[in-house]
Order: C-alpha cells, then structure tokens, then sequence
C-alpha cells in the first residue's frame, strides 16, 4: 500500500482508497475558521471565541479521521493477508523536510500502527520497508529513473511500461514485504535442514 496525499491511499492490486468527503468538508472548515482567527484582534473577546470554534473544528477533524481509519484498516485486515507500508521512521529522514509533511505523518504512523494492531491479531503479516526509491523503481523491469513529486505517471525509459505513479510504488512496497518473508522462510528452511542432516542416533524410518 502506497499512502498519498491526492488520494488517501493506492493498493498494489491498482485500488485507490479515497479520502471521504466529510473529511474534506471538516478540513476546509478547520482552515477556514484559523484564517478568521488570524484577522481577529490580539487579546479581543472575539478572538478567544474564535479560538473556541478552531479547537472545535480540530476536534471534528480527528474523529472523522479516525473514523476512516477504522474503516480503511479493518477492510484492509479483512481482504488481505499481507500487507506493507513505508517505513516512516526511515522515510522520515530521507523525503521529508517540510513541517507540514512531517505532521501529516503524524495521522499516517496512527494509521499505521492501527492496522498493525488489527492485523497481528487477526493472524495476518504487516511489514513496515524501506521507502527509499519505491518510486523510483519500475515495478515491472527494476530500472531507476527520476521521478520528480509532480510526475503523476510513471512512464519506464528502459521497458515502457506506464503506469500510475502511486501503483507503481505500491506494487514495489508489497515486493518489498514479500521478500523479507521470503528471506526469513529460507533462513527457518536452511536451519530445518542442517538439523535434519546432523547424524542421528535411530535411523528414521522411511515414509
Ligand atoms: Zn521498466
């Protein structure tokens, strides 16, 4: 799963996840309202009542979130066995450096942490990979390219393979996570293995 910022968030399956509108609507209010109370005087009456009427849309603003978190998450737990992210604490330093990014990654690691919690215990694998060129890559030959934030489309220079940006990165983060399964199930196999061949004090009968 790839996380937007158009749109809440792109499957690998080609799947886009919407944000809802009430969320839209209660973040243009939420915007609405701190700009009336930049214009309001310092220390005036009206200024504290607009201060009331932001914290007020901040609120909506969370539970609405948090609401379609809830939703996203548990749809996702239920239609999947697997599920990848970016790992944000390593996306952190590499992507991000403006504020406004970095709290946006506030509610995504909430949202996160949310399906982590809905997928452990639904007996389902959630990874968290490194983000680093997730766009970059081509999902379909492995070429890397530049793919400046305001390319929408990935379009391969080597195999012209054309895809939407966001889908090509969710197709390379769920890779990403079917191989550290992969690799950890041929560690537990190789180990399997040499326990099987050590010399054994009973011959084992034959199946
Ligand atoms: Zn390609």
């Amino acid at each position: 799963m790839d996380a937007g910022i158009a749109s809440f968030a792109t499957l690998s399956i080609g799947e886009e996840i919407e944000n809802p509108r009430h969320l839209k609507k209660s973040l243009g209010n939420l915007k609405r309202q701190q700009r009336r109370l930049s214009r309001k005087k310092k220390g005036s009456k009206r200024r504290a009542k607009q201060k009331n009427k932001v914290a007020r849309a901040h609120q909506k603003v969370s539970r609405c979130r948090k609401d379609f978190h809830h939703k996203v998450s548990t749809d996702l737990v239920t239609r999947f066995d697997s599920i990848a992210v970016e790992d944000l604490n390593i996306g952190g330093m590499v992507k991000n450096h403006h504020l406004a990014q970095a709290i946006y990654d506030v509610a995504w690691g909430k949202f996160f942490n949310m399906t982590q919690t809905k997928a452990e215990s639904a007996g389902r694998v959630f990874k968290r990979v490194d983000p680093r060129y997730t766009s970059q890559i081509c999902s379909n030959c492995g070429n890397k390219q530049k793919m400046p934030l305001a390319i929408r489309i990935y379009e391969c220079e080597s195999c012209g393979l054309i895809i939407n940006r966001d889908h090509n990165a969710a197709i390379n983060i769920d890779r990403a996570g079917q191989t550290r399964n992969y690799a950890r199930g041929e560690r537990r196999r190789s180990k399997k293995r040499e326990r099987d061949s050590r010399p054994q004090s009973k011959p084992r009968r034959a199946v």
